[in-house]
């Protein structure tokens, strides 16, 4: 990689970050889609079939578009990407790959070939040209919520699936090392003792696996970046005690890096990089702090290979207030998990009564200090299923004790009387790729995406 283009690339993502006013942001967003609707429109005959009559003069306009999903996405992949793939042949090389556990390498010489697993199986076939995973390290550096006062960067990267774009990640001043999020939680303590690590990163439920070896390291981190996971406000707090430094968030998809965090940590929308329209529930746009939007629709504004264009996720954020960083990239105050992560119930009255994921995650946390990690599983008669693994050799009898009537109470408060069950056990992490579950809805395991 150039090391001056990443530099110049960092004093860009800077400047907009930091310098840009709300009318410069969508001044730059309207650029960029105008200029991915201009190759879209010549290179993909998906899009062309889909824009055809439709003129787009504004944002406005833009917002008109008829949206896709993952399925979508999918069905007709190699009429919608601008390099003639073929999905067949990207996912029997994606799956090879997979099988062999070795991820490194480019299709066909150029592009990074990702794979996800959905929660139902689905799976989804995401291609990053190498010309734009070579750029993506001055996104981390710029916004990866790090300040420049830690260089150089010995970064302990915790990975569920490696990949060729992380090892294009080679600047000057930073060391990056790598581990299976799969390894022994005393493994990695030993490697961070032996490189001394100052940032490191990794999802949530790995920093918990690390918890009860917290005290063996020697020189605790400077940084400690969660992602791929949600993280809750408890849990962070905890977190930060734990390793004694702050702990920033990260938003990074499949379909994009959505958001990162500031000098502040606080997670704002990566808004010069992935255009991303926000929704209620009555379809009408979340602009007030605190509103939780019920849609949420990317459009990927660097990746030209497979334009995603207004792509539905399936993720549940609430909007942010101004940040004191001074960024007017809107904020994110909370990721609170994916639309199949919230729970249904029918209240006494009949109603139905969404419970987000979050507040469920807080009712549990709060109980006891003792819990590692959990589960919760609303079954099909509408039974709430708890399970909890306790750290090691601590007494799961208060948690038993208090829970039921705790999760009574607080559902209670919506009108909802659902039978509680919690049980001890141990919670492994999955064996292969696919993400920690820690909420899962029967009835809607079969539809999800
Ligand atoms: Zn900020």
């Amino acid at each position: 990689m150039n090391p001056f283009r990443s530099l110049a690339d960092y004093v860009t993502l800077q400047r907009r970050f930091y310098g840009y006013t709300r009318e410069n942001i969508h001044q730059q967003q309207w650029r960029a889609v105008e200029a991915l609707l201009a190759v879209v429109r010549e290179k993909s005959p998906f899009y062309q079939d889909r824009y055809r009559d439709r003129e787009v003069r504004s944002l406005a306009e833009f917002a008109q578009l008829p949206t896709i999903n993952k399925a979508v996405m999918m069905e007709n992949f190699d009429r919608l990407n601008t390099a003639g793939l073929k999905k067949d042949e990207l996912v029997k090389y994606a799956v090879e790959k997979e099988l062999a556990g070795d991820y490194l390498g480019y299709y066909a010489g150029e592009y990074v070939v990702g794979l996800s697993s959905g929660t139902s199986g689905a799976k989804g076939i995401y291609v990053t040209p190498k010309s734009l995973t070579e750029r993506l390290p001055a996104v981390f550096l710029a916004r990866g919520g790090i300040p420049l006062r830690l260089l150089p960067f010995r970064i302990l990267f915790l990975l569920r699936v490696f990949s060729q774009g992380f090892a294009d990640i080679r600047v000057p001043l930073i060391s990056l090392a790598y581990m299976s999020t799969m390894s022994d939680p005393k493994e990695i303590v030993e490697r961070v003792n032996a490189d001394r690590i100052n940032v490191l990163m990794a999802p949530p439920s790995l920093l918990r696996l690390l918890l009860p070896h917290v005290e063996e390291i020697r020189v605790m981190p400077k940084r400690v970046v969660s992602y791929a996971e949600v993280l809750e406000r408890e849990e962070k707090e905890r977190l930060q005690r734990a390793f004694g430094c702050p702990v920033v968030e990260i938003y990074q998809a499949s379909e994009g890096p959505i958001g990162s965090a500031c000098r502040r940590g606080t997670l704002h929308l990566n808004e010069d990089l992935v255009y991303v329209e926000l929704f209620n529930e009555g379809g009408d746009p979340v602009t007030e702090p605190g509103e939780t939007a019920r849609r949420m629709i990317v459009t990927n504004l660097l990746n030209t290979v497979q334009p995603l264009i207004r792509y539905e996720m399936n993720d549940l954020v609430e909007l942010g207030g101004p940040c004191p960083c001074g960024s007017r990239f809107r904020s994110i105050a909370k990721v609170i998990g994916r639309n199949d992560d919230v729970f249904v119930f029918r209240t006494r009255e009949g109603m139905t009564r969404p419970v987000f994921p979050d507040l469920i995650s807080r009712w549990i946390i709060t109980s006891g200090d003792a819990i590692r990690e959990f589960r919760v599983v609303q079954e099909r008669d509408g039974t709430v299923a708890i399970t909890i693994e306790v750290e090691e050799g601590a007494d799961p009898d208060p948690i038993r004790a208090a829970l039921p009537g705790r999760f009574r109470t607080e559902l209670s408060a919506f009108g909802i009387a659902a039978p509680v069950q919690v049980r001890f056990e141990r919670i492994p992490l999955p064996p292969d790729n696919r993400k920690f579950k820690r909420f899962v809805r029967e009835d809607a395991a079969t539809s999800a995406q």
